[in-house]
């Protein structure tokens, strides 16, 4: 029997007056995102969408000859499978889980039609496509015009505004995906990231930051990013700051310092 989902910590969710979170509510299911989980591979039809209530996901651009580079990364802010919507298509990227965490899921079918019956839903789904578009924008301008450090830092930063605590689940594997670069030029880097303080330590998967340090690293493209999700969602962090599990160190997208 499905379980059926109580919470709500997904940004889009949380957003939706009553009556249209209860046109989705009933086929919602609080499922795990478990680490390294692949929840659509490119070309592949959404049949589901998830809105995360935490952890992250990376879209992931797949290259002919197996390479492979993050063009965005959402967490509690975002959905996987939303734009199906627009149309009967296949998923351009492969989304994969970096940060394990909990999420609603619903068949693409259902979200479809609740879709069609409110507009608050439609608006979700623009806020999302905005928030989206922004970010691949940026990732597009960083890739061409910053140095791999100050992306690598970059991509460690927006990890982090997920998670709780310093250390950061990213092994130098997912770091040579996310960048696009080889593993070699990983070690490379976070060598040097060691050597300014701004990686304290990075073993077994595990990246232990400086948050003001990295900060340092990281290209603009952090900042502006932050500045405009500000933007785009509205503050409603009232609605937002009630976490599951009620921690202090449950992690609130970009609203660290
Ligand atoms: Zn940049």
């Amino acid at each position: 029997m499905m379980k059926r989902h109580t919470s709500v910590g997904n940004r889009l969710l949380a957003a939706l007056p009553a009556a249209d979170l209860g046109l989705l509510a009933p086929y919602l299911q609080h499922v795990l995102l478990k680490q390294d989980a692949v929840l659509v591979r490119s070309g592949d039809r959404n049949d589901k969408v998830y809105f995360p209530h935490s952890g992250a996901i990376s879209f992931m651009l797949d290259m002919p000859n197996g390479q492979t580079v993050a063009t965005s990364l959402i967490g509690h802010e975002g959905a996987v499978g939303m734009l199906s919507v627009l149309g009967p298509s296949r998923s351009p990227t492969t989304a994969v889980v970096r940060v394990a965490g909990i999420a609603s899921q619903i068949s693409a079918s259902r979200f479809h039609a609740a879709f069609g019956q409110s507009d608050a839903i439609k608006y979700a789904v623009q806020t999302h496509t905005r928030a989206l578009l922004m970010q691949l924008q940026h990732v597009t301008a960083c890739n061409a015009l910053h140095a791999v450090e100050a992306r690598m830092a970059r991509w460690l930063l927006h990890i982090h505004d997920r998670i709780a605590g310093n250390v950061v689940p990213l092994t130098q594997e997912a770091l040579s995906e996310l960048l696009g670069v080889r593993r070699t030029t990983v070690t490379l880097v976070v060598r040097k990231l060691r050597a300014s303080g701004a990686v304290k330590s990075a073993r077994r998967g595990l990246v232990e930051i400086d948050r003001p340090r990295l900060k340092e690293t990281a290209c603009e493209c952090y900042e502006a990013m932050r500045c405009k999700y500000h933007r785009i969602f509205p503050l409603d962090t009232h609605r937002l700051s009630s976490r599951p599990n009620g921690s202090e160190n449950a992690p609130v997208l970009n609203y660290r310092t």
